[in-house]
């Protein structure tokens, strides 16, 4: 859909007066970490001025001698066609974060001691915890409830993963799961690899996706006080969970280097901890199998299983987003985010675990499956035996 084509959609009533107060408070301090310049959070809070704003905007860029330069300039380098405007300023952070640390990587990183590679290992752990049992499973998909206690270990796991706000990393995923593969999907992967593992955090995005953006109702999400003072403290939390916490401890307690620590924790380590979240968009939506569903793009996909805590079951996860464990094979090993939600659920911090009946993953695998299933030649086999009319009559 061009963006021409974009029509004007009045915005939802969605939440109520009290949950307006809410909004409204929160809108105060949600900050436009999306670096959208024209200062709008792609949620209700932008009206249709700011949407025709940000279109006429969008629409201009692509047209101007600069729009065009930066166009030519990424197929030069990329061989791929991005007709977005380019946010340099993410450009810069998170391409320098990967260049610094494979030119680094080789120079210095092996010198750490094994004390920060395990710290380092932990921090990792943690920070993929966050995102995955905290941002996903419980903040996006509601897929269990966890208590207080918990919910605060989540969002400080989290904010070692150096990613979006929680609002923001919310917001974009329930638009993920509701319009995937369309504009409006802020990593729509039929925009080829690099634009949904990387490329979608350094344009600007697509109108629809802010469009769209407005209908998703995040009242749930604003209500809970611990996302409400992640947002008001979002800067200060994500530095000192992701680079001075991580880097101080091997310094402080172990004796390591401070450069080191540092090289190791906060370049290293939080590359690749990002990496393996964007795999889930990239890879686990264009390299695998689909057993669940085979008209939707989401596949299965051990290898981002295994680094993303199990996240890469994904053709099952966009079949039943509310199963709390994203999956439903493979064990602990492929499925590390489970094995800790299982171990909170026996201390009570995590209850009303989700998931759908061994009978419905059945029927629904012999329905729209690949045929891949391991259990698809017994599920396609009748198990009981249709009733002879003949014999009956
Ligand atoms: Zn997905
Ligand atoms: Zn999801």
């Amino acid at each position: 859909m061009t963006v021409a084509s974009v029509p004007r959609a009045p915005l939802t009533a969605g939440a109520t007066p009290k949950s307006d107060d809410k909004l409204s408070k929160m809108k105060e301090i949600i900050s436009d970490t999306n670096n959208n310049d024209i200062s709008m959070n792609d949620d209700k809070s932008v009206s249709d001025k700011d949407l025709d704003q940000y279109i006429n905007h969008y629409n201009e860029w692509k047209q101007s001698k600069a729009g065009k330069w930066s166009q030519e300039l990424v197929e030069r380098i990329l061989g791929t066609k991005f007709d977005a405007e380019i946010k340099w300023k993410n450009v810069a952070m998170i391409g320098g974060l990967h260049f610094i640390t494979a030119a680094l990587f080789f120079v210095y990183v092996w010198d750490s001691t094994i004390i920060t590679w395990v710290w380092g290992f932990i921090v990792g752990g943690c920070a993929g915890f966050g995102v995955t049992g905290g941002a996903h499973r419980l903040w996006t998909h509601r897929a269990y409830k966890a208590k207080l206690p918990l919910r605060i270990i989540l969002m400080c796991c989290y904010c070692m993963a150096g990613q979006n706000s929680l609002y923001d990393w919310v917001r974009d995923h329930r638009i993920h799961h509701k319009y995937s593969e369309t504009d409006a999907d802020p990593h729509n992967s039929n925009r080829g690899f690099f634009f949904a593992h990387v490329g979608w955090l350094m344009l600007r995005k697509h109108p629809e996706c802010i469009k769209k953006g407005r209908l998703i109702d995040m009242s749930d999400v604003l209500a809970d006080p611990v996302i409400q003072f992640h947002e008001k403290h979002f800067v200060a939390l994500k530095l000192l969970f992701t680079f001075v916490i991580p880097s101080m401890i091997p310094w402080y307690f172990f004796n390591e280097d401070f450069v080191l620590s540092f090289l190791a924790n906060c370049l290293l380590r939080n590359a690749l901890t990002l990496n393996f979240t964007w795999l889930v968009n990239s890879a686990a939506h264009i390299y695998g199998n689909r057993p669940y569903d085979k008209r939707i793009q989401p596949v299965e996909n051990k290898a981002v299983s295994i680094v993303a805590l199990g996240e890469g079951w994904h053709n099952y996860h966009h079949v039943f987003p509310w199963d709390y464990k994203a999956a439903e094979l493979g064990n602990y090993s492929t499925n590390l985010t489970t094995f800790w939600l299982d171990l909170f659920a026996k201390i009570g911090w995590a209850y009303d675990m989700k998931e759908p009946s061994k009978d419905l993953v059945r029927r629904v695998i012999h329905k729209y499956g690949d045929g891949t299933h391991i259990t698809t030649p017994i599920a396609q086999l009748k198990e009981v035996p249709e009733p002879d009319a003949t014999k009956s009559q």
